[in-house]
């Protein structure tokens, strides 16, 4: 399993992929039509098909991340780890 977060800093926006532990994988720079990732080549890629989502949840630097695969949310608790989406609190949903 591959699992992401997005980051923008005013420079675009950044993908990075990490292991199902969370070990740092890979970084691309996306924008909705370009990727420097391995498939950036293609019409499209999973980042250029992921980035919409994640700015229409405004979820771009905050703790969720995404598990492309299964099509699952995770929030990045400091204390307890990836915390599924359905046992995030209200509260810190959209932080
Ligand atoms: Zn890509």
């Amino acid at each position: 399993m591959s699992i992401y977060n997005v980051k923008s800093n005013g420079n675009g926006y950044h993908f990075h992929k990490h292991d199902e532990d969370l070990n740092p994988e890979n970084v691309y720079d996306t924008s909705l039509k370009e990727c420097t990732c391995p498939g950036g080549r293609r019409p499209t890629c999973r980042h250029r098909q992921m980035l919409p989502v994640f700015q229409h949840l405004g979820r771009v630097n905050t703790g969720w991340m995404y598990d492309f695969e299964n099509e699952s949310w995770y929030y990045l608790d400091q204390e307890k780890g990836l915390v599924p989406e359905n046992r995030v609190k209200g509260w810190w949903r959209r932080a």
